[in-house]
């Protein structure tokens, strides 16, 4: 009854797997290899044509995604990258490797950053579309990334995908993402200048023609290899095949979920029309009552997660600031840097309970996991009611 695999993973079958079998049949694993399409061609055409952009590029993950796109908009090392306070450690590993200084700036209650507290004149801004809630965007900077890792499917409030609507978007294939592939990402875009410089770079700085050693030019850059291989991409393929499925099954099984679980004491965050719904987020007004209702659920096996591993002011790669480097690079760029005080933030995030949506669960067996959440909420007594 429980979920236990990562969305997407549920669907992994080796009998819808034909362009895998194929891949292994015929011994092509790598994309340049013979002179015709190959199957990273194919889901690059297939992501472009589902997101609505004129490009699409894989990568061996999100974060390599992330790096190339950075890169990409001709940065100066030590400039900086605007990123949410609140989002996966990867996000700030990224803009750090490519030398940028990661600056953090709050969210709202949605977890999505508030694009009215960036300065004007900021250049660089990765938006990320935390947990299936897709960040609603503001105009007017020049490189605004959207970090789609964990909203695959999402839209924006006009219909346009999660991901389509800035400089670039990005996503991830990691295995505990909405689409798994183990790993993998993708980045889309409708910017053809941006896309022929990311695809030098994430391919050695090279010119490629299929089935033939590459070359480069006099106006190239160094690269590096971030190439997709075939059977990643054949895997992608199959998992783009059942991303409606997903998606519809997040919608009924939140709906479901909805219906059972009225207010107790929290509130409920509700999402907005085009999230993925990937769970019910709710918020108490004390961390002791989140803690009363994390016990209640592990002691009936109830799945749930929390989100303050993703507050990065509290997290060691920004709270200590070490490099691999000796010279400590790019930290010893923003010798005065300074965390934010975000306090209110961390304690939200530390109020916030998530409970799952189980998209591969028919409705009965979504009805009887919402009603056992909803029995476990009904357990729980607010702090307000015992004093
Ligand atoms: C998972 C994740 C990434 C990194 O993705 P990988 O494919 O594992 O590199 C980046 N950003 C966010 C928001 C993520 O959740």
């Amino acid at each position: 009854m429980l979920r236990r695999l990562p969305y997407g993973a549920n669907y992994l079958e080796l009998e819808d797997m034909h362009e895998l079998k194929y891949c292994i049949g015929e011994k092509i694993l790598f994309r340049y290899q013979t002179t015709g399409d190959s199957m990273a061609e194919k889901m690059e055409q297939t992501a472009a044509a589902f997101f609505g952009t004129q490009y699409a590029l894989g990568t061996h993950n999100c974060t390599e995604g992330l790096r190339v796109a950075l890169l990409s908009t001709h940065p100066k090392v030590g400039d900086k990258v605007y990123i949410p306070a609140v989002t996966f450690v990867a996000v700030a590993g990224a803009v750090l490797s490519c030398g940028l200084i990661p600056v953090l700036v709050d969210v709202d209650e949605f977890l999505c950053m508030d694009m009215n507290a960036l300065p004007p004149d900021a250049e660089r801004v990765i938006v990320a579309h935390m947990e299936g809630s897709v960040a609603p965007l503001r105009e007017g900077f020049p490189f605004l990334i959207e970090d789609a890792a964990q909203a695959l499917g999402g839209r924006h409030a006009d219909g346009v995908h999660a991901g389509a609507k800035g400089y670039c978007g990005v996503f991830s294939f990691h295995h505990n993402k909405i689409l798994t592939s183990g790993e993998g990402g993708l980045i889309i875009t409708n910017n053809g200048d941006a896309y022929a410089k990311m695809k030098l770079y994430h391919d050695h700085g090279c010119q490629r023609v299929h089935g033939e050693y590459p070359t480069w030019n006099k106006d190239t850059f160094y690269g590096e290899n971030c190439v997709t291989s075939e059977i990643i991409a054949s895997v992608q393929l199959q998992q783009f095949r059942h991303l409606e499925q997903i998606r519809t099954g997040l919608e009924r099984g939140y709906r479901i979920l909805r219906e059972e679980v009225g207010p107790n004491g929290f509130a409920i965050r509700e999402r907005r029309p085009g999230d993925m719904k990937l769970s019910l987020r709710l918020e108490f007004g004390e961390e002791g009552e989140r803690s009363a209702l994390e016990r209640i659920l592990k002691e009936k096996g109830l799945p749930y997660w929390t989100l303050e591993k993703y507050f990065l002011p509290d997290h060691p790669v920004l709270h200590y600031r070490n490099s691999i480097y000796a010279d400590n690079f790019p930290w010893n760029l923003a010798p005065d840097y300074e965390l934010p005080d975000l306090s209110a933030t961390r304690s939200r995030l530390k109020r916030t309970i998530c409970l799952p949506v189980s998209p591969e669960l028919d409705e009965a067996a979504q009805v009887s996991e919402a009603r056992a959440f909803a029995a476990a909420l009904r357990q729980f007594t607010p702090l307000a009611q015992l004093a």
